[in-house]
């Protein structure tokens, strides 16, 4: 096992490692990447760093600050499976060179700060987080021959798609409908080897892996992977969008995690699955109390439904997001917290009498959630609800896509102007030890401000169908 900064040196030296390949994730969760010569590497940068410039990183310093250095974790080593020459692979956090302290606006140190929190509370010093990025598969127009596919067409959108058909031509033998993709065997399921390959490889980087399937909606497709620590949880996020997004390339497919690419079908989601631990032990049983929760789980559900309309603005990033958060579709907009039913924000997964087992799955966010982020500020939400002892109220066990059912309920935002506006006014539970920052929240607001503004401003397709002819 590589796991400190000699084992990785030797590992270099062992294996004839010519390249090393730096990853960090930026603030919109995309990974960048600086390849370096092996025998640049040395002790001394996985404590002082590598530079690179940070001007050009959206979001991120201004061109007259812009040097930035890169802090390989070298418990993240793996040879990169898609570059031809072989390139260990490490992911980094980011310090500003003039502190050498970590950079505020870097996902992957906010998540630290989150921990060293955690760690400060004394409540835990262990959070398992079990996300659950779903994906949509489409043919790759580049290599194409008809444009009958393309997906983002109007008419493949608003029309051929309604069918349940892929392609154009043919009949409806081995398609997948519309809502019906899980989970029917092959040769309706036409994507198994992908998913396989998607699957070993990232078993083959260190990923811990469990099973995939594809989903309900026609080329929508999951793979399971193992809960981990939060950062870990993180990384493998990372790691698992890009395997996903190379193996498909490689299929002469595109991979999205977009969450509503197509109208009337499912999105794709990322549920995350939380339990919180101390001194090894499971924080969140409770023998005999509605599905065996223990007062602190009640209370983290408390501080995450209370907090969700704020977070979202992390958890639901994009405009995109909130198209996905419509009743029908099994993406929760309410936010309540119920045994088995998944039209809840919180769900408590059926895992009977064992302590170890039991945990929340927080289903509304969606995979293009910055993982770094995400989980932290759903933690940090949860811990505010341990503290201040939030009473999560009692369980919805009725099926809330039933309008009957949900009045009354709370839910989510239902737009990214929205959620931001929620953050700006509820972002303490935030603030607790510099964990996010003012300047970290305000820059995001503003970020994220600018999409809301640049759709606004656009002719959207649909409109045309309205109004062309009006
Ligand atoms: N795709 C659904 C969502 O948007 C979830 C489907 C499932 O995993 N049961 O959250
Ligand atoms: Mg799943
Ligand atoms: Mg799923
Ligand atoms: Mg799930």
């Amino acid at each position: 096992m590589v796991k400190t900064s000699h084992d990785v040196l030797r590992f270099i030296k062992d294996e004839n490692i010519e390249l090393v390949d730096l990853k960090f994730c930026d603030l919109y969760g995309t990974w960048q990447h600086l390849t370096v010569c092996s025998e640049l590497i040395e002790e001394d940068s996985f404590t002082s760093g590598i530079a690179f410039d940070g001007s050009s990183i959206r979001g991120w310093k201004a061109i007259n600050e812009s040097d930035m250095v890169m802090i390989p974790d070298p418990g993240t080593s793996w040879i990169d499976p898609f570059y031809r020459h072989k390139t260990l692979s490490l992911i980094c956090s980011i310090n500003d060179p003039r502190s050498n302290k970590p950079y505020d606006r870097c996902p992957r140190s906010l998540a630290k700060r989150a921990l060293e929190y955690l760690n400060f509370t004394g409540l835990a010093d262990t959070a398992y987080f079990g996300p659950e990025p779903e994906f949509f598969l489409f043919d790759d127009v580049r290599y194409s021959s008809s444009n009958s596919t393309t997906f983002y067409s109007v008419d493949a959108v608003e029309g051929g798609w309604n069918t349940g058909r892929i392609e154009e031509g043919g009949n409806l033998a081995n398609k997948v409908l519309l809502k019906q993709g899980y989970f029917p065997v092959a040769p309706n399921d036409t994507l198994q080897d992908i998913r396989s390959e998607m699957l070993l490889t990232l078993g083959s980087l260190g990923v811990p892996i469990e099973k995939h399937h594809h989903e309900v909606a026609t080329a929508q497709h999951e793979l399971g992977i193992k809960f981990a620590e939060l950062i870990a949880a993180a990384d493998n996020v990372m790691i698992y969008k890009y395997v996903v997004r190379n193996i498909a390339k490689k299929y002469k497919k595109t991979a999205t995690f977009m969450p509503k690419p197509i109208v009337s079908d499912n999105g794709s989601g990322m549920h995350v699955h939380q339990s919180l631990w101390k001194l090894g032990q499971p924080l969140f049983f409770g023998e005999g109390t509605y599905a065996n929760l223990s007062k602190t789980a009640l209370w983290y559900i408390g501080g995450l439904l209370k907090h969700a309309p704020s977070f979202a603005a992390f958890t639901n990033c994009t405009t995109n997001s909130y198209k996905r958060l419509v009743p029908g579709f099994e993406a929760p907009i309410n936010l309540v917290y119920s045994q088995g039913n998944r039209s809840a924000a919180v769900r408590i997964p059926l895992t009977g009498l064992n302590p170890k087992a039991k945990r929340l799955e927080f289903r509304s966010g969606d995979a293009l959630a910055n993982p770094y982020i995400g989980f932290s500020a759903m933690m940090m939400a949860g811990l505010d609800g341990i503290k201040k002892q939030i009473d999560p109220g009692s369980s919805f066990d009725s099926d809330l896509f039933d309008s009957k059912c949900s009045d009354n309920v709370p839910t989510l935002p239902a737009s990214l102007d929205a959620s931001l506006e929620a953050l700006s006014k509820d972002n303490d539970y935030l603030l607790e030890n510099g964990v996010f920052s003012k300047d970290f929240i305000e820059n995001w607001i503003s970020l994220k401000y600018n999409e809301v503004q640049e759709l606004r401003q656009r002719t959207h397709p649909y409109e045309f169908t309205l109004y062309y002819d009006a």
